[in-house]
């Protein structure tokens, strides 16, 4: 025998019935919920109404547990749940009374994933329904996954007890009056509907983004882009990840400490910032070194090049490029004819930061808020200077001179105005060789680090430099 059921409308209509139907015992196989009674296939076999049948058990009482979580579960969308909930409050009455324990019951299972998905949507919710002011009264349009409203609108209801509200979603609409809370037909789409509280949204979106941790899959995460366009702050996120990058220098610029106040207050030479330098403590980094590293040649070069940090041999030296990769810068020099006597070489920041593994000392790259501490003594250096043609090895010294507002992609192996060179140029730097394994790459790098330096050099057109004839003969054809 089949029995026909109307799917109730709410939970406590579902659970009078639910018991109504437990108490005949009537088997969970035997019952098919209709939306509409009389739309069941089989209604010819189904008794006219299961009402009729006689009780069986006087006594049917659901454990809480189940109760709160069938709650839930009944607002899940899919008509999956119609069976789950009574076949679940069957077994645990007559066949398994420890069902919701048993983590390997595929209903248990079932029902807590359900329960899983009505509680994520709900959080959703509550976070993303943005009201607009009509009249008086506030109103929200928000589509759920499930039919939530019901499961949140207690939620809204003490948050906003003393305002008019109404939200509608596609299922159904809830209006709080300040007094009761009445439940009617559903809005399918969204009204196009803007007032003023969206250019609040939109600031106190600006006002929280962090632009240090712009971190774009946690954000979509949190905030999943089908809800963006019923949130008017969605408006504002790319142009905050656009700014991220400069935003995060400047307030690590305005945050970090500086190296400003050891500088002398006028400065009339290089050797005089080589001195003061020795005794800046403008970083936590000058504490774990041996020497802060000045930079190094002559007053009058023309060509300035300006690296990341010193190395570990330059630490204990005290002078720029005298390690490892200053070794390679060296090599790569001689091939294009640069005198280092010739030029000045310097770096972002001054101290060399490392982390200690073992008796080694281990370079780490230097934070935004570091570089921007040192960058008065580099800015020192090349507003003395004044180089003809400046050049930044690799990522930290160009974001140093010229901001964050590119990718190095985007700057490397192209000419830039600074704010001390005309012609300011990024090149690869020569660590990034010496990091490189693969030896057909490592060609392929330390032929760009030449061509990066010829280029440098031919644009300073060879003032002060005595470039071989060979050299000059290879430039030719460059
Ligand atoms: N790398 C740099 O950037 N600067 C140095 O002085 C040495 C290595």
């Amino acid at each position: 025998m089949s029995w026909e059921v109307a799917m109730p409308e709410t939970f406590s209509a579902w659970h009078e019935t639910a018991t109504a139907l437990l108490q005949r015992k009537v088997a969970p196989p035997q019952l098919h919920w209709s939306r509409q009674q009389g739309t069941f296939e089989f209604a010819l076999f189904a008794a006219k109404d299961w009402q009729e049948l006689p009780l069986r058990v006087v006594r049917c009482v659901l454990p809480v547990d189940f109760v709160t979580m069938a709650e839930w579960v009944f607002h899940f969308r899919g008509e999956e749940k119609w069976d789950l909930l009574y076949r679940a409050a069957f077994r645990l009455l007559f066949e398994k009374p420890g069902l919701l324990k048993d983590p390997l019951d595929s209903d248990n299972r079932l029902l807590r994933s359900m329960h899983q998905n009505l509680r994520r949507d709900a959080h959703k919710m509550k976070a993303f329904v943005r009201f607009k002011k009509v009249g008086e009264k506030f109103v929200a349009w928000y589509k759920p996954d499930h039919i939530t409203l019901p499961l949140v609108s207690s939620f809204f209801k003490e948050r906003f007890k003393t305002l008019h509200w109404e939200i509608a979603t596609p299922d159904l609409t809830a209006e709080w009056d300040g007094k009761a809370l009445k439940f009617s037909k559903g809005e399918a789409v969204a009204p196009d509907r803007q007032d003023e509280t969206d250019s609040l949204w939109r600031a106190y979106y600006r006002s929280t983004f962090n632009p240090t941790r712009p971190r774009v899959k946690a954000m979509k995460k949190e905030m999943p882009v089908r809800f963006w366009h019923g949130l008017p702050e969605s408006r504002e996120i790319a142009q905050a990840l656009r700014d991220a990058p400069a935003r995060a220098a400047e307030m690590a610029f305005a945050q970090a400490p500086s190296a400003q106040s050891f500088l002398p207050e006028t400065i009339s030479s290089l050797g005089q910032i080589a001195k003061s330098l020795q005794a800046c403590q403008g970083c936590p980094l000058s504490r774990s070194t041996t020497h802060r590293v000045a930079g190094e040649g002559p007053v009058t070069a023309e060509l300035v090049f300006v690296g990341e940090q010193p190395g570990d041999e330059e630490d204990l030296q005290g002078r720029p490029f005298v390690g490892p990769a200053g070794k390679l810068l060296m090599q790569a020099f001689a091939e294009v004819g640069i005198d280092r006597s010739k030029v000045y070489l310097t770096n972002s920041v001054k101290d060399f930061k490392y982390q200690k593994v073992g008796t080694r000392r281990l370079h780490q790259r230097p934070k935004d808020g570091e570089v921007a501490a040192c960058r008065p003594w580099l800015n020192a250096e090349l507003s003395l200077l004044r180089p003809k043609v400046l050049v930044c090895l690799g990522q930290t010294a160009a974001f140093s001179v010229l901001g964050r507002h590119n990718t190095l992609a985007a700057l490397q192996g192209k000419t830039h105005r600074s704010a001390y060179c005309e012609t300011t140029l990024v090149i690869r730097h020569p660590s990034s060789i010496l990091r490189t394994e693969d030896p057909a790459l490592k060609q392929a790098a330390w032929q760009e680090l030449l061509t990066g330096l010829k280029s440098a050099f031919s644009m300073v057109g060879c003032v002060g430099i005595e470039p071989t004839t060979t050299e000059l003969l290879r430039l030719a054809t460059f």
